[in-house]
């Protein structure tokens, strides 16, 4: 990673010693005060998600207690309710999902002082980390072998088995991976930039996209809606691929210059070698060689979507023209913050569909099918009335 992009992040979360972090786990290990809280949870890989309460610490001096005011639903939400990640993450249940989560602060620990009651502030996927290994000394928490994710990671606080997300009424995060929210941004909207925001921005900023680069976004959904929305910001030329001609009007709105429907060849082809960036967000089958070849000269396409079997890539597309393949997770707390700030300058949220919590289920069915533009997020005032 080029020490630049560390430089960039205007919040550098400052690291703690190994002493400070020991002495932190045996204050969390010891503390085991608990409240419930409402919440949404699936029981099993085949129950709908219904009406629960979850325990929840109680602050320790580190922690943030944040009243959940919108929680996004990403599409892991739905992979990990239905444990279909079993073989690398086996869901524990009861499971609750959500990593999308815009908030404010209710309450802070004694030595909180970065935040304070009333503001407002998201947390994405990660809540915890070493802060110590090379990653988390360099702000890249999204690698850092000890992370603890929002939902679905061992607790080590011992509240309960796994960590539990954000459809729910209230969390409990540790000061360091709290973010602040901009205050002109709709908080409905904004809680997407959390995984959806920081897994677009993240790529396109470390693939150095900016004026006068010409990008390529495949696939129009949640991420690829939001990949079109950051590009445009930066002053790139940018191109969508879609399978639906349908999209192609949505996809001018949202920012792009030119839409190339992907199933013809031929226009495919008008765009051969030209490509300095290409961000892939779909999770199904397709021909990535395709997308290869319209690579310019050390060009780089870059997944986020993942799917379910290998891709079958074509060395010699990579070889003619140094061109690269690579992956990217979400984004370090850092660049996070610096994607939030962003958004507050420009005036980018997501496009959501605001559901009560009531609907997630008929929201994850509308996913499967891609029946959302862009994303649903759930307006968790709707839980008290549970
Ligand atoms: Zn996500
Ligand atoms: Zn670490």
């Amino acid at each position: 990673m080029p020490k630049s992009k560390l430089e960039r992040g205007n919040v550098r979360v400052s690291t703690v010693s190994d002493e400070q972090y020991r002495s932190r786990e045996a204050s969390h290990s010891e503390h085991r005060t608990r409240y419930e809280a409402k919440a949404y949870s699936a029981s099993s890989a085949t129950s709908p998600l219904a009406g629960t309460t979850i325990p929840r610490r109680e602050l320790t001096d580190q922690d943030v207690q944040i009243e959940i005011l919108f929680c996004g639903i990403c599409h892991s939400d739905l992979h990990y309710a239905r444990d279909e990640w079993h073989d690398v993450m086996p869901t524990v249940y009861p499971c609750v999902p959500g990593h999308e989560i815009v908030g404010r602060v209710r309450n802070v620990g004694s030595a909180v002082t970065r935040f304070k009651a009333g503001d407002v502030v998201g947390v994405g996927c990660l809540v915890d980390s070493d802060g110590t290994c090379p990653n988390c000394e360099a702000g890249l928490e999204q690698f850092c072998p000890k992370q603890v994710l929002t939902y679905g990671s061992p607790d080590k606080h011992g509240t309960a088995p796994v960590t539990y997300g954000g459809y729910s009424d209230s969390i409990v995060v540790d000061q360091r991976f709290i973010l602040r929210v901009p205050s002109n941004l709709d908080p409905a909207a904004a809680a997407p930039l959390l995984c959806a925001g920081i897994t677009t921005y993240s790529p396109l900023r470390h693939w150095g996209v900016t004026k006068g680069k010409k990008v390529g976004i495949v696939g129009l959904g949640g991420l690829g809606h939001m990949g079109v929305k950051f590009a445009r910001a930066f002053g790139a030329h940018v191109v969508v691929f879609t399978t639906s001609p349908s999209k192609k009007e949505d996809a001018l709105r949202l920012g792009a210059h030119e839409v190339v429907l992907s199933r013809n060849l031929d226009e495919m082809k008008k765009h051969a070698g030209s490509f300095d960036f290409i961000l892939d967000a779909v999770a199904a089958e397709h021909d990535i060689n395709l997308y290869i070849n319209l690579l310019a000269r050390d060009g780089n396409i870059t997944m986020v979507g993942a799917p379910e079997k290998p891709l079958p890539v074509a060395v010699f597309g990579l070889i003619f023209g140094r061109r690269s393949f690579s992956g990217s997770p979400i984004g370090g707390i850092p660049e996070t913050q610096e994607m939030l700030d962003f958004c507050g300058e420009h005036n980018i949220t997501a496009d959501v569909e605001v559901i009560p919590i009531q609907k997630v289920n008929e929201a994850y069915e509308r996913m499967v099918k891609s029946d959302v533009k862009y994303r649903f997020s759930i307006d968790m005032a709707s839980l008290k009335s549970e």
